[in-house]
């Protein structure tokens, strides 16, 4: 990066949405620089890496526009197609169901966002921390200063412009999880009950391996914390573990506002995390080209920033509220005797179990 110090927009984060952000607004023709503490971004992994595929997404967001010029995971990201997810009650017996989906590297898919904002002019500097923002300054660790015209804060669920300048709580479940050696076949698995209180465990196949973990609401978990919790499920398969990860995820859904005068906030520092089945990966991007289109005009022809909430709505607006009412709904009954939610995962309820977990309305049919 050169010594340029003035930015028309700054973002902070390089992760999906701050790079898919970037790369929209470099598209507009925007001056965009992008700050990350990480280097390489992406790096280390905290993630389960299941994203649907392009097909699947559009089912899932029907309102969503140009999938395919949005998502353009490449190949070598892909560590494994599946056809299926199972969901899993305690009795082990599971509903199954197609679902189209990439087991991802993660960390290659995050570079490859990143090169590919690169590829269209945005700038990166990296190994950075953003410490704090006043105005149109950045602060850096290490005192460095940068300005921008419009700053996004695209830093995870612990962004630095959220915490600053919203006082809106999200609330965030502690996540922990393995990638493990051996053979796990090819269908996703995400298991309820009193393994996972209030959350889900998952089993993700790799191409050689799989991505395990736990994911649990803290306040439903009375005997055992998440690291108790977490080895008892993963200590069910026997491979050896190569690697151990953990992180937090918003589950509250979005907030109430991303834009406040020329801060906008974006992917999980905003809450675009689908709660009833924790997908944050291709929302946050979703947000991101919406996030960086709407500043490009606005910088151009003085587009007001508040058609950034306005086009999210119309896309993702019903998505966003139905796994919120799911996400509530859940967490009651997977509050329940691990008998009771046993009961509850038959061939009757399959239908509803599954538009629950897809964020459809569970109780009406269109
Ligand atoms: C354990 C775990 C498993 C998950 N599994 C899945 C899954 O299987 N599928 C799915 O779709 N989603 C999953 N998610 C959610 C998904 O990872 C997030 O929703 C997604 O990464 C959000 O993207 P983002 O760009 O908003 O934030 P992030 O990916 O968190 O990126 C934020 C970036 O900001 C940088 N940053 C933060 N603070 C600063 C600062 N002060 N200065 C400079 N840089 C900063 C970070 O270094 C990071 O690179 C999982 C999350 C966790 C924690």
């Amino acid at each position: 990066m050169s010594d340029k110090i003035s930015w028309d927009v700054i973002v902070i984060g390089g992760g999906p949405a701050g790079s898919t952000t970037a790369r929209y607004l470099a598209e507009g023709g925007v001056d965009v620089l992008v700050i990350d503490g990480r280097d390489p971004i992406g790096s280390p992994l905290q993630c389960g890496e299941l994203v649907p595929t392009n097909e699947e997404m559009q089912r899932l967001c029907p309102k969503v526009p140009d999938i395919d010029d949005l998502l353009r995971t490449p190949e070598h990201a892909i560590s494994l197609k599946t056809s299926e997810m199972h969901l899993v009650p305690p009795s082990g017996k599971p509903l199954r169901y197609n679902f189209e989906g990439y087991m991802l590297n993660r960390v290659a898919h995050d570079e490859a966002l990143v090169d590919l904002a690169k590829s269209r002019g945005a700038k990166y500097l990296v190994n950075s921390r953003v410490d704090s923002i006043e105005g149109n300054t950045i602060k850096l660790r290490g005192g460095k200063e940068l300005n921008a015209k419009i700053i996004v804060g695209a830093g995870g669920h612990n962004d630095p412009l959220r915490r600053t300048f919203w006082n809106e709580s999200s609330l965030k479940i502690p996540v922990k999880f393995v990638l493990m050696d051996g053979d796990f076949g090819d269908a996703v698995e995400l298991h309820f009950g009193s393994m996972a209180p209030g959350g889900y465990a998952w089993m993700f196949p790799k191409k050689s391996g799989a991505n395990i973990g736990v994911g649990i609401q803290n306040k439903f978990s009375k005997n055992k914390n998440i690291n108790e919790l977490s080895n008892d499920f993963i200590s069910r398969y026997g491979g050896d573990i190569t690697f151990s990860g953990a992180g937090s995820l918003p589950m509250s859904g979005t907030i109430k506002t991303f834009v406040k005068g020329n801060y906008v906030l974006v992917g999980d520092s905003a809450g675009m995390v689908l709660p009833s089945n924790g997908a944050g990966i291709t929302i946050a991007m979703i947000g991101g080209r919406i996030a960086g289109q709407v500043i490009s005009e606005h910088l151009k022809d003085g587009t007001s920033l508040s058609e950034y909430e306005k086009r999210w709505n119309k896309q993702m607006g019903k998505v966003m509220r139905n796994s919120k009412r799911a996400f509530f709904l859940g967490s009651f009954v997977l509050r329940l005797p691990d008998w009771m939610i046993n009961t509850m995962f038959n061939r009757l309820t399959k239908f509803m179990v599954w538009r629950f977990i897809t964020c459809r309305n569970v109780f009406v049919i269109f």
